[in-house]
């Protein structure tokens, strides 16, 4: 297996989905999902070209952020976020992409003001309705986007999600499709410290599909890596 292969491989299948849709292949981030990657892997894509990074447990992330392992890309955290966990990465990502209540926006804007610092975040978006995923139902986008707006320290710059696993690719898109919309809703209104421009969609088997429906932010790991 080659990560540079696998990423130069990965970056013209972006590059053909995003001129197929009348879209510039550079509007479109590469997140590169390092789970269980050791750090050599991490700085090998790193070097590689892909955009960031992204991680998914904070205690993983943490360890390998001590071996330098995201130096010379941005940091992003995906996983599921614990409100005890918020003071440790609040500073150390360069976007939390799961922020999925209330109480972690609030959590995470105590921390940032007393870092004197803003947070970049996404909200997660629980598409699916699925009750063993995390974020906020698609119903109170509207109402936690204007929490996020009254609170200071947190700068929310648009969506995430993660939809259902079907076998058939066609009902992954139909979900695709439903979350855009609701970024084009959600763009178009304007709130403090809130700029919706971002919509982190699509993964190793999904990716394509989920720029087509309109994804910015592809998070990526099996396909770079190979499989885990
Ligand atoms: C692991 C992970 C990915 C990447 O999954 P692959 O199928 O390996 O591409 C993307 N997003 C999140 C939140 C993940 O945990």
């Amino acid at each position: 297996m080659n990560i540079a292969d696998n990423i130069k491989r990965v970056r013209e299948n972006i590059a053909e989905t995003a001129i197929k849709c009348g879209r510039n292949p550079e509007d479109i981030t590469l997140v590169a999902a390092s789970k269980t990657q050791p750090v050599h892997y991490i700085q090998q894509a790193i070097l590689a070209g892909v955009d960031a990074v992204g991680e998914n447990r904070v205690q993983e992330m943490l360890e390998k952020h001590s071996h330098s392992a995201y130096e010379g890309a941005p940091l992003h955290y995906i996983g599921h976020l614990q409100s005890n966990k918020v003071s440790k990465i609040v500073g150390v990502c360069d976007l939390i992409e799961s922020v999925s209540s209330t109480s972690l926006i609030s959590a995470i804007g105590k921390k940032a003001v007393s870092m004197g610092i803003n947070q970049n975040c996404l909200i997660e978006v629980n598409i699916g309705r699925e009750p063993q995923k995390s974020g906020i139902l698609p119903e109170q986008l509207d109402e936690v986007l204007e929490f996020a707006a009254n609170t200071a320290g947190i700068h929310v710059l648009g969506l995430m999600a993660i939809p259902p696993i079907f076998d058939v690719s066609e009902k992954s898109c139909n979900y695709f499709d439903i979350i855009f919309k609701l970024f084009v809703d959600m763009r178009a209104k304007k709130y403090d410290n809130v700029s919706v421009r971002l919509l982190s969609m699509g993964m190793s088997d999904s990716y394509v599909d989920a720029i087509l429906a309109g994804s910015n932010m592809v998070r990526i790991g099996s396909a770079l890596f190979g499989e885990r």
